[in-house]
This record gives C-alpha cells, structure tokens and sequence, in this order.
C-alpha cells in the first residue's frame, strides 16, 4: 500500500493525515494480525510516545482500530475493515494462538446478540477463541 492509500483511508475516516498517522497506520498494512501496545512501543520507539498514544486514541476514536483483550495481559490493535463503525453489530471473535501468540480478527464471526435482562445495553464484548493456527499445527 502506497502513501496515497494511507492518506486517502485517513481523509475518508475525517483524520488529518499527520507524519506520525501516516506512518502509524502504514505499519497496521504490514500485517494482517494485531499489533500490542509493546509492539507499537517498540517499533516507534525514537517517537514523541505522547504523540504515538495521541495517534491510537484517534484511530480507535475513528474506527480505524479497535483494540482485543485477548488475556495475553497487553492491549492489542487490530485494523478494523470497511465500513465499520464498532458498533455492537460490528464486535467479532478473535482467534489467539497459544503457540505463536498472535491474535486475529474473525471478522466473518460477528457475535451473536445476547439476552440481556431488562434495560441492559452492550457496548463490548471480548470473545477470544484459543488454539493453534495453521502455522503451528504440526
Ligand atoms: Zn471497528
Ligand atoms: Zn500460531
Ligand atoms: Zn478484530
């Protein structure tokens, strides 16, 4: 994904395409898994970290992002896909494998509506289903 790319998915979700986003989000393209906080940290580590947090509240803020507790005990960052808006309708399992330890979106897998008692809304949901991916079956 070009530069172009990147700008043109920041104005689409109304985000002034800043050095630091530009360079935040072209780091997402590079993989199709989530990203931890650890990682980001690591990867942008000669950045103003202000500015890097500043940059993935945004992007969640946005619905560029949304962020998997997947029990590994560090938040992680996934991209979210087309047309999302995270809104309940949109929350999806994630896979977690216990090898590898990489977490990823089941977007197909959109969560089933709960019964909640009278007056209960849902805002989240964290359904993270754990195993082994195809990397690591043997
Ligand atoms: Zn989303
Ligand atoms: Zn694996
Ligand atoms: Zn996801």
């Amino acid at each position: 994904m070009n530069k172009k790319n990147i700008e043109q998915i920041l104005k689409l979700k109304n985000v002034k395409p800043t050095a630091m986003r530009m360079l935040v989000l072209e780091y997402f393209q590079t993989t199709t898994s989530a990203i931890s906080l650890r990682q980001i940290e690591f990867h942008f580590d000669h950045s103003d970290m202000s500015t890097l947090y500043r940059t993935l509240k945004t992007f969640v803020e946005h619905n560029i992002l949304h962020t998997i507790d997947d029990g590994s005990g560090t938040i992680k960052y996934a991209k979210c896909i087309e047309g999302c808006i995270c809104a309940p309708e949109d929350l999806h399992y994630h896979f977690h494998c216990l090898n590898c330890k990489k977490t990823i979106c089941l977007t197909k897998q959109n969560i089933p509506s709960v019964n909640l008692p009278e007056n209960f809304t849902m805002s989240e949901a964290n359904m993270v289903v754990k195993g082994h991916c195809s990397d690591c079956q043997s």
